[in-house]
């Protein structure tokens, strides 16, 4: 493992400049681990700080409309349920419930603001342009009426346990401490707790548990899914369970996990419960996947695992490997399909495309942009994310292709 205080360089090859790769995290989570296992150099690259670009943390991250809605509809369920919880409801349905509802200002107005929350983290996002943040803001407004729906059906189908005491506030981590440290934790022994964080210290591993409900049976574990139901939901459920059982601060009574279920927008699916000797295996097998993260994370050159994940990296702007090995040559895509290109600017074509001459093959590009505004660098080499490979029909041999409000150019400043 990494010193903690050893820093380590990343050479972006872009005028980004340098990036400052992160220590191997204290606590890894389901989905970091499976991030790392699948692509280390990922998993650094999205954390490292860039500080010649920006000075928040982490690679400034493109936005993903699918995640970003399932964000407001966890967001909004977190709000409503706490909120019903905390008033002794039992269910979403009661008269009571009713009240709670109309104080908070009603569904939609809760979605609002977990909406407007999450939009506003795309403040300052250098990779973020104008008419992008426009169409985003467009997109998840028009969306909100939906979003609606979503919630009202996650909570109809929600059995709702009131706190047989108040629940003691969770004490926050010290201001100062390092955010990935959780927050100091309370015994849980009754009750639904919406985001309940759950750890197995000596695993290193911890979980944000959508919604735990516990009574003096054990613990139901409820996830909810807002995309499509994957067998990789049943695994992340499974380890819930094994972070239940194992959290001594949380459940100190060593309840038993009495069910795990997976909500999806319109059924829930319920997954077994792992039995003990399951859970030995798991524990066994969670250690050593740690271990191997932990070296794969530690390395001064992450490794690069090319492949079809790399088509929607975030970093791959970053990532030399898939420049060398990972883009397809442009005589190769099909028309309409999009891919990724490097290349020099040669000169400007006309009011609205420019000649490149492709990295890999030496061949001229005409790339053709969405207004006159939209330039290109003469005689820099550049990279350019997302663009559509067009065949004109009376020049099917020319070599054409497009790009949108949404493609990215970044200067290359080395290599
Ligand atoms: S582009 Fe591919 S190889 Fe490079 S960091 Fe991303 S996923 Fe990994």
């Amino acid at each position: 493992m990494a010193e903690l205080n050893e820093t380590r360089l990343y050479d972006t090859g872009i005028s980004h400049g340098p990036g400052v790769l992160p220590t191997v995290p204290a606590m890894w989570s389901y989905s970091s681990l499976k991030e790392a296992e699948i692509c280390p150099r990922r998993f650094a690259l999205a954390r490292a700080d860039y500080p010649d670009l920006w000075a928040q943390h982490g690679y400034p991250r493109l936005p993903n409309l699918p995640a970003m809605k399932g964000d407001v509809v966890h967001g909004a369920l977190q709000i409503i349920v706490t909120a019903l919880v905390t008033a002794g409801c039992v269910s979403p349905r009661t008269a009571d419930a009713v009240t709670v509802l109309r104080d908070l200002g009603g569904y939609t107005a809760v979605a609002q603001r977990t909406l407007d929350e999450q939009l506003r983290r795309l403040d300052g996002n250098p990779r973020i342009s104008a008419d992008r943040r426009e169409q985003i803001d467009r997109a998840l407004s028009d969306w909100l009426p939906e979003a609606r729906e979503q919630i009202q059906s996650y909570l109809n189908r929600m059995t709702l346990h009131p706190h047989p005491a108040p629940a003691p506030t969770p004490t926050p981590a010290p201001v100062g401490a390092p955010t990935r440290l959780p927050a100091k934790r309370y015994p849980i022994r009754g009750g639904t707790h919406p985001e309940r964080e759950l750890v197995a210290a000596h695993l290193r591993v911890r979980g944000r548990v959508d919604v735990l409900s516990v009574d003096a049976d054990g613990a139901e574990i409820m996830d909810t899914k807002t995309g499509a139901e994957a067998p990789t939901h049943r695994d992340q459920l499974r380890l819930y369970a094994l972070l239940w059982m194992d959290d001594r601060e949380s459940n100190p009574d060593a309840l038993p996990v009495t069910a795990l279920v997976a909500a999806y927008p319109d059924r829930d699916v319920v997954v077994p419960v792992p039995t003990e000797a399951e859970l030995a295996d798991l524990r066994a097998e969670v250690t050593a996947r740690v271990g191997r993260a932990d070296a794969m994370v530690a390395a001064n050159r992450p490794a690069a695992v090319v492949g079809e994940q790399c088509g929607t990296c975030d970093v791959r702007g970053l990532c030399d490997e898939y420049w060398e090995r990972g883009t397809p040559n442009t005589v190769d895509v099909v028309n309409g399909g999009w891919y990724d290109v490097e290349g020099t600017v040669l000169r400007e074509h006309g009011v609205k495309s420019w000649v490149l001459r492709e990295g890999r093959t030496g061949s001229n590009l005409l790339v053709r942009t969405p207004r006159p505004s939209f330039t290109l660098p003469v005689g820099e080499q550049v990279r350019i994310l997302g663009v559509r490979r067009t065949i004109d029909p009376d020049e099917a041999d020319a070599l054409i292709a497009s790009l949108n409000s949404s493609s990215e150019i970044l200067s290359v400043v080395s290599g």
